[in-house]
């Protein structure tokens, strides 16, 4: 977080310091639902400042998820080497923008007082400016839902998480992170409105 712009350290709620970690099971695709929400397939977590050293030690990966070296069926499965660490706070941008069409709506929709012309106005300026800056990794706005909007609930409180940590699309990201989901899905990492610890993941493919 100390080398993020201002912004961003405003959007998260996390500080100036300190280290957000996403793990994620890139083994098996689609075995074991890695694109559901607190699946137990993916980890989002904080690590405090002083804490960083070690949280980055390989070691500690492990020790967090020891994974099975056999299935349900007693084979043996071999596990694909652990990724290396990916430092996105050079390539990540930060963007303030509009939500997509769906979700501008259910936005509106808390406006009663706006009219149909004032409700098609704003989505039509919308439309004009998300052309291209809400797309690939980015912190901040809105989320660029490949399928239907998925905010999940924090489990703490139940209320919607969406607060926007990341926005990750394949084909963006492939070339500076390396990651793929599905057939060129994008992943959402959500954080809840309240509990700025709790963040999931989520992707989805197009
Ligand atoms: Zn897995
Ligand atoms: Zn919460």
């Amino acid at each position: 977080l100390a080398q993020m712009p201002e912004e961003v350290q405003e959007t998260l709620r996390l500080g100036d310091e300190g280290l957000i970690q996403v793990y994620m099971c890139y083994n098996n695709e689609g075995e074991c639902e890695s694109w559901e929400a607190f699946s137990g397939a993916h980890c989002v977590r904080f690590v405090e400042e002083d804490e960083m050293e070690e949280a980055r030690t390989r070691e500690d990966v492990t020790h967090l998820y020891t994974l099975p070296t056999v299935n349900e069926d007693g084979e043996e499965v071999e596990h694909a080497e652990p990724f290396r660490e990916c430092p996105i706070s050079r390539v990540v941008r930060f963007t303030q923008d509009y939500p997509k069409s769906e979700e501008l709506s259910q936005a509106l929709d808390c406006h009663p007082e706006l009219g149909e012309e004032e409700r098609e106005a704003i989505h039509e300026h919308a439309w004009e400016r998300r052309q291209s800056p809400s797309s690939g990794l980015y912190i901040g706005g809105w989320f660029n839902w490949c399928q239907g909007i998925e905010y999940p609930d924090c489990p703490e409180c139940g209320q919607t998480m969406n607060g926007t940590v990341l926005n990750i699309e394949s084909l963006d990201s492939e070339g500076q992170i390396g990651l793929m989901f599905g057939d060129c899905g994008t992943a959402e990492i959500c954080q809840c409105p309240t509990h700025e610890r709790q963040m999931t993941m989520v992707w989805a493919c197009c």
